[in-house]
């Protein structure tokens, strides 16, 4: 080519890791303990109400809010479970996944120079939505031995700039989840700022050992400056289906539906009218912590003669492992290691941080069938990199 034209990135980090790793998981035909999609066949229910629904002409654009049966069952789902009331008409808008609202969210509310603060390992799309708004990412580390928010350093970092703060619970890839201290701590934190909440609960049915998840729907104080992102892909098994919502008071909602108008207009039609069926048994989501529940002590109690130690998981569907009894490697070489040599795909935990800090950890999932979660647990265990 003669002049191809110049490029400028507007993105410094490139193509996720995640893009890599699959392609190599798929070259070593590697078991996925790396990925967060569900390795399950959804419901055949929920398969044939897909097909009835194109069968019935559900093929054309939804419309921009999103499919109002659906809208309708969530805000009769959001007030059952969290005793909060979402208008179907103002306060719920069905998106292109968890993934759109968070984009949609951010794009919306933050202004180029605002400081957003969110919390490190974090899920890696925060950070360059944020920065592609021309605001600037604030990241406060989460120790990983105690998983507890330190809210002195949080009141601490915020400033008069300071526009949302992303909360993140339960939280991938941490599994921790907020306790009523964290909420409270939240509160106080907030209470007579102009600050917005981004709180990211896309895991809100993985919540183990008998905990509550905490959402910003439960506490009136909170809900009005939040902006709660939920996963019907993850709840349904079909994070394909591109389908997930959030809510928000109808001022906030405004703005986030002018930016989601012009990302997709709509959520996939079909496939919005198919999991509002699914949503009038309970049950199809309420079965979700025994689900997950089980899977996670299969994969830790398959890893009980590995030398990876395993950090406590309270919700979600990754664990941390620490693997520097094993090797003194850095997490990337590790993971590629075990994916040449145990044909195993993890991921490195220094994805999930700004500075990119190398804590010798790995994340696995274990959204996987038992026979797929025993096998990697099995290669896990003889380790002799
Ligand atoms: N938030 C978190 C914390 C996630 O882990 C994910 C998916 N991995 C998403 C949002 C996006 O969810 P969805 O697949 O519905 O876009």
């Amino acid at each position: 080519m003669q002049s191809s034209p110049v490029l400028k990135s507007k993105l410094k980090s490139g193509i996720s890791i995640f893009s890599v790793i699959g392609q190599l998981a798929a070259e070593y035909n590697a078991i996925n303990l790396w990925q967060g999609a569900p390795g399950f066949t959804p419901d055949q229910v929920l398969v044939d109400a897909a097909f009835q629904a194109i069968r019935d002409g559900s093929n054309q654009y939804a419309p921009m809010p999103g499919v109002l049966a659906l809208r309708q069952a969530l805000a009769t789902k959001t007030a059952k479970l969290y005793g909060a009331q979402y208008d179907p008409q103002t306060e719920i808008t069905i998106t292109a996944g968890g993934l759109e609202a968070v984009y949609a969210a951010i794009t919306a509310l933050v202004h180029p120079g605002d400081e957003v603060i969110y919390f490190d390992p974090a899920f890696e799309c925060y950070r360059p939505t944020i920065q592609l708004q021309g605001a600037i990412p604030v990241p406060i580390k989460i120790p990983l031995d105690t998983m507890k928010i330190d809210w002195d350093l949080v009141r601490a970092t915020i400033t008069p700039r300071t526009r949302m703060i992303i909360i993140n619970t339960p939280h991938n890839p941490t599994g921790a989840v907020l306790d009523q201290h964290d909420i409270e701590s939240l509160m106080s934190a907030t209470r007579g700022t102009d600050i917005v909440i981004l709180s990211d609960e896309v895991y809100e049915h993985m919540v183990y050992d008998g905990m509550t998840h905490r959402s910003m729907a439960r506490y009136p104080e909170l809900a009005e400056r939040s902006v709660i992102v939920f996963s019907l892909g993850k709840t349904f098994h079909v994070t394909g289906w591109r389908v997930g919502y959030c809510v928000a008071p109808a001022e906030i909602m405004k703005e986030i539906r002018m930016i989601h108008q012009y990302l997709v207009y709509s959520a996939p039609a079909p496939f919005q009218v198919a999991v509002a069926t699914a949503l009038n048994d309970e049950a199809n989501y309420l079965r979700l912590t025994n689900f997950y529940e089980k899977k996670r002590d299969l994969l830790i109690g398959s890893l009980s003669e590995s030398a990876l130690k395993v950090q406590p998981c309270a919700s979600g569907f990754f664990l941390l492992a620490d693997f520097r009894a094993v090797s003194d490697r850095s997490d990337r070489d590790f993971v590629l290691d075990l994916l040449r040599r145990k044909r195993v795909g993890t991921i490195p935990l220094s994805h999930f941080y700004n500075d990119g800090a190398d804590t010798g950890m790995i994340r696995l999932s274990f959204c996987q069938p038992d026979d797929v979660l025993r096998e990697g647990g099995r290669l896990l265990s003889e380790l002799d990199l």
